[in-house]
């Protein structure tokens, strides 16, 4: 009994010294994010709760804190970069303004095609860029592929998002990847000249305007779809897997990378590490109603109902490498 008591004793006074000695050896991670504060704050909190670091953030666009990172410098406080879209992550990478990750866990829970080939940022959240279409105005079975969308039967029923929007810019630089240019500058004209109103300035905008019967087809990211669907379950929208057995799915992420200045490199690199783990994958990507980018993790139950899909295999970096490539084109054919 006194040897229980002792040890009890003991045990109270260890434990808040060797707590208070962790916290003042560990710093904090500060965290710039283009992913919005409710998608990971739950995330963060867990991470602290485990580990005891504590975790800083700021939220913005991801074109202002890329380049917020690159004018502070080295006097930057950014020790990690999460942000949407493969596009923007390229650019970051382009700008010098990652630094490379050596690490076995981000290899083995990234797939190749959803990690920059120089290792400069990951993917963490997987979101496919895939057709909608009105179940009440629509056969699937006219619905084949992107590049169907350009004939002549969507003739003012096509709703698209701006062209502005990087996630359209990938879309249409993984079609020059696949197709070459000068067969999708006909299958953009073609969209084109299906619109039934001009571009639209959210996806959400798209779901919607088919609902009110503005037209019948469109193409938006997946969770988009997947909060109104929450709504309302028995939305008369559904989504369709398009070029099934040609080039797959036009799939993208959300990801992150180590900031080449960063103070605390190796606290960016055990949260991104920590992010891209079995145990943290399914809380990221739920919260957003995306797939998980880890092989071995499920997509929610929701987005399960959604079906399986052949993605296509394309490294994602493609889709920054041809950015400008795709701008140009989309400007040629008028897509606003
Ligand atoms: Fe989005």
């Amino acid at each position: 009994m006194q040897r229980f008591l002792t040890v009890l004793i003991l045990f109270s006074l260890v434990v808040p010294l060797a707590s208070s000695a962790m916290a003042a050896e560990t710093d904090s991670i500060v965290v710039y994010s283009a992913r919005k504060e409710h998608l990971i704050k739950p995330l963060f909190k867990r991470y602290t709760q485990q580990t005891g670091t504590e975790i800083r953030y700021v939220t913005g666009k991801a074109g202002a804190l890329l380049q917020r990172i690159k004018n502070e410098g080295p006097q930057t406080q950014a020790d990690l970069l999460l942000t949407v879209d493969a596009g923007n992550l390229w650019h970051a990478a382009n700008e010098g303004i990652l630094a490379p990750i050596d690490s076995p866990a981000l290899e083995s829970n990234v797939p190749d095609r959803y990690q920059d080939p120089d290792n400069r940022w990951f993917g963490l959240s997987v979101r496919a860029r895939t057709i909608v279409y009105s179940t009440e105005r629509v056969d699937p079975d006219n619905l084949s592929t992107y590049a169907g969308l350009a004939q002549g039967r969507w003739q003012d029923r096509l709703l698209l998002r701006t062209s502005k929007k990087v996630y359209n810019q990938s879309l249409v630089a993984s079609l020059i990847e696949a197709h070459g240019a000068e067969k999708t500058k006909k299958i953009v004209a073609g969209w084109v000249d299906n619109l039934a109103v001009a571009p639209l300035s959210s996806d959400t905008k798209v779901l919607k305007s088919i609902l009110a019967g503005v037209g019948d087809v469109g193409i938006v990211n997946t969770y988009y779809f997947g909060r109104l669907q929450k709504e309302n379950p028995d939305l008369p929208l559904a989504l369709f897997w398009p070029n099934q057995d040609n080039g797959g799915v036009h799939t993208n992420i959300s990801g992150g990378g180590m900031v080449a200045h960063a103070d605390n490199a190796e606290g960016a690199q055990d949260l991104l590490e920590w992010l891209s783990s079995a145990e943290a994958q399914g809380l990221f990507a739920g919260l957003n109603m995306e797939y998980p980018v880890h092989p071995d993790v499920p997509a929610v139950e929701q987005v399960q109902n959604w079906g399986e899909f052949q993605a296509s295999p394309l490294n994602v970096a493609t889709y920054g490498a041809r950015q400008a490539e795709a701008v140009r084109l989309m400007d040629q054919v008028d897509y606003k």
